[in-house]
């Protein structure tokens, strides 16, 4: 028996690489049964598994999934309550956010981190294209580094194009199994092919092969990076894809208002209307970003709340 980790999946046939770095062709063996949800794919990238190779040289089966640190999700569209798997133990979320070109709002900032807190995902900002930036676009960009900062999320400045800083990304990466999102035209792809122009090669090829319309919801690739560490390549995904939460958690994935809600007046306050809010008191006081309290408002009146960012 072998352990290793899975790196590619394609819904029947799983790679996994074992820890000398050779890469199996894997079956799954038996049921996997995960607590609390229904999935329509038992192993995902980034499981750790355990694997026999039967005599074989090159393929194995995969008999036992090591407990998960986190994973997300895709509601499969056919059967509402079933969910697939996209990948599991990721390390961080980076978010790939533009000033201006485009522009990416605090409204699109807080439902991405929202959903990194829910998945309990490290979330990590890469301001990208600062060599564009004038005298106004690096006043917001400061902004929202002290609205994000002043929380606990890391904030990257770079630029894919005048490689700037692109060493401190690749810090980030090394070693760990990374997501990357962000709006179409940020530079994801200038940025990875920054970082190691085989990877760009790669997941080229593979939102290449899914916009022919095979596999979109099955296939999901993790790439290794020439520096270290592991991106995964979701293809047709802005964001985390979806989440469900309920109204009254939704503070809890505001790190911020939820350490401040402990001295609300009503154990039950929503932050919303009612009187001895601490949280906005914390908003009256600057304790709290008014921007990340209307982000709070808005989640919490719009139907938007039972979906991913990016949709
Ligand atoms: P993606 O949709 O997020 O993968 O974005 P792309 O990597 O395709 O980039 C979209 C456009 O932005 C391309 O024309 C890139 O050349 C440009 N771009 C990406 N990064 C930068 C940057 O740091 N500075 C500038 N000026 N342009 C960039
Ligand atoms: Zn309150």
């Amino acid at each position: 028996m072998k352990k290793g980790l899975v790196i590619r999946s394609t819904g029947s046939w799983y790679s996994v690489k074992d820890e000398s770095g050779k890469i199996f062709n894997c079956k799954v063996r038996g049921k996997f049964r995960i607590k609390g949800i229904r999935s329509t794919n038992p192993v995902a990238v980034g499981d750790q598994v355990f694997f026999d190779t039967a005599g074989d040289e090159d393929t194995g089966i995969i008999t036992e999934l090591l407990d998960r640190k986190n994973y997300i999700i895709r509601k499969s569209s056919n059967f509402s309550k079933h969910s697939h798997i996209i990948a599991a133990n990721l390390d961080q979320a980076l978010l790939v956010v533009t000033i201006n070109y485009p522009v990416t709002t605090t409204a699109f900032i807080d439902r991405y981190l929202i959903s990194a807190e829910a998945y309990r995902i490290p979330a990590i900002l890469i301001f990208n294209k600062t060599d564009l930036y004038g005298k106004k676009e690096f006043q917001k960009l400061n902004e929202y580094k002290d609205i994000y900062e002043k929380i606990g999320y890391k904030c990257l400045e770079v630029s894919a194009v005048a490689k700037a800083n692109i060493d401190q990304i690749k810090d980030i990466l090394k070693d760990r199994i990374s997501v990357i999102s962000g709006h179409s035209g940020v530079g994801k792809s200038t940025l990875i092919n920054v970082i190691d122009p085989n990877l760009n090669l790669k997941t080229k090829e593979i939102s290449d092969y899914h916009r022919r319309g095979k596999h979109t919801t099955t296939y999901t690739e993790m790439f290794a990076i020439e520096s270290g560490g592991y991106i995964i390549d979701t293809p047709g995904i802005k964001g985390f894809g979806v989440i469900d939460m309920y109204d009254e958690e939704i503070y809890h994935f505001f790190p911020e208002m939820f350490k401040l809600s402990k001295d609300c007046q009503y154990y039950n306050c929503t932050h919303t209307h009612e009187p001895g809010c601490a949280v906005k008191e914390g908003v009256e006081n600057g304790t709290i970003s008014e921007s990340r309290y209307i982000s709070y408002l808005d989640i919490m009146a719009g139907d938007d709340k039972y979906r991913g960012p990016g949709y």
